[in-house]
């Protein structure tokens, strides 16, 4: 009996969520959750965001994190808000808020660990996040085609070489890790689910140069190592589908979206690898842009097809970090007029197991085909919004 109080003791001490709400006082919790992100978020705003080392860390540059509420608290479902001063949308000098977001998201994480439904509220001064961003209806768009009917799933490849106008190179947008670089790493999972989905008579197109040869593009590099942006202007489609944002670094994330708009996709399934020092599979979706429900449904697909092949197929304690959402903290789920999620795949610099899987083929493999099972279920149910 002792043991057990003392194991119990232990995980009382180790996962404050995990507890039932006759043990410890919801108010305690909650603050004890808030007490973690806010120390997390500080320390964020203590550094540049990566790719933005040429600036000050935010908290120089005046950024200020207002408050940070836990709103919801439960063993299924955390519903953060952060508040963060005017600043943060101008630290950027070009007013990309993009990459500051993704550290405070990333430093939050630890705290937060695995829940199945964490869902985000961004708030500048009180105002929400997704009030002061550009909206896709600005923009081409047509209504989302089933894949039924032809409509096509566009795999997006997360990032690859751009045009970096204030250092003015060419170069990657996410550093090698462990032997491991997001850009072409992405891209070797997202070409795998396009031979799966072809092979499976899905219309699938990939939105980054598809072919793994030395055609060389804008950067003198091979094509398919480049980000979206440039293939699609390859492709001829418009320039305000391509040319969009206030540098390449964003334009590459907004052509993803208004490509899938304005070739009226069946939906974008965006591959990306995960930075934080965690461990497992998350899948996000845009909480706010008017596609949540069917975003939803398909990032509960996503995320529990990978989770459970990687489980069955690779290794049996995978972690399942579940689903995240947001009020427009990403440009590739926020702009796209259809269901869209990002699969957050594995932790590039966890070594083992994320970091290993990353390096193994069969792992690719594996992911690729879960995910096309995953559209398989979502397409056969039907498409409404
Ligand atoms: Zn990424």
């Amino acid at each position: 009996m002792a043991a057990v109080l003392g194991a119990a003791m232990v995980l009382l001490m180790a996962d404050p969520r995990a507890q039932d709400g006759t043990v410890v006082d919801a108010t305690a919790l909650k603050a004890r959750i808030e007490g973690a992100l806010k120390a997390r978020i500080e320390g964020a705003l203590a550094a540049a965001p990566r790719n933005l080392e040429r600036l000050l860390a935010p908290r120089q540059a005046g950024v200020r994190v207002n408050d940070v509420r836990v709103l919801e608290s439960s063993p299924a479902a955390l519903r953060v808000s952060i508040d963060l001063s005017q600043r943060a949308l101008t630290y950027e000098p070009s007013g990309n808020v993009e990459p500051l977001l993704d550290a405070i998201i990333q430093a939050s994480a630890s705290a937060i660990g695995p829940t199945p439904i964490v869902d985000y509220r961004f708030t500048i001064d009180g105002l929400p996040l997704d009030q002061l961003l550009p909206r896709a209806s600005a923009q081409t768009s047509r209504p989302a085609r089933s894949p039924a009917d032809g409509g096509v799933i566009l795999v997006s490849p997360g990032h690859g070489l751009y045009w970096d106008e204030a250092l003015g190179t060419w170069h990657l947008q996410r550093p090698r890790v462990r032997g491991i670089v997001e850009d072409l790493v992405n891209w070797d999972i997202a070409r795998y689910l396009q031979d799966e989905l072809i092979a499976a008579n899905i219309n699938a197109q990939l939105a980054r140069y598809p072919e793994r040869d030395a055609n060389a593009g804008p950067s003198g590099n091979a094509r398919w190592q480049e980000g979206a942006k440039y293939f699609m202007q390859m492709l001829g489609a418009p320039e305000e589908i391509w040319n969009y944002g206030v540098d390449d670094y964003a334009r590459d994330i907004n052509a993803r979206p208004f490509y899938a708009n304005w070739i009226d996709a069946a939906a974008v399934i965006a591959i990306h690898n995960n930075g934080g020092e965690e461990t497992g599979t998350e899948t996000w979706y845009d909480a706010t842009n008017g596609y949540q429900g069917e975003s939803g449904r398909l990032a509960e697909i996503v995320n529990r097809h990978v989770v459970s092949a990687i489980r069955e197929r690779y290794n049996a304690n995978w972690v399942d970090r579940g689903l995240r959402t947001c009020d427009g903290c990403k440009g590739e789920n926020r702009l796209a007029s259809r269901p869209a999620v990002i699969v957050e795949i594995a932790y590039m610099d966890t070594a083992m197991p994320d970091n290993d899987a990353l390096h193994d083929e069969a792992f690719k493999r594996l992911v690729a085909q879960a995910l096309h099972s995953a559209i398989q279920e979502w397409g056969a149910s039907g498409l409404t919004r």
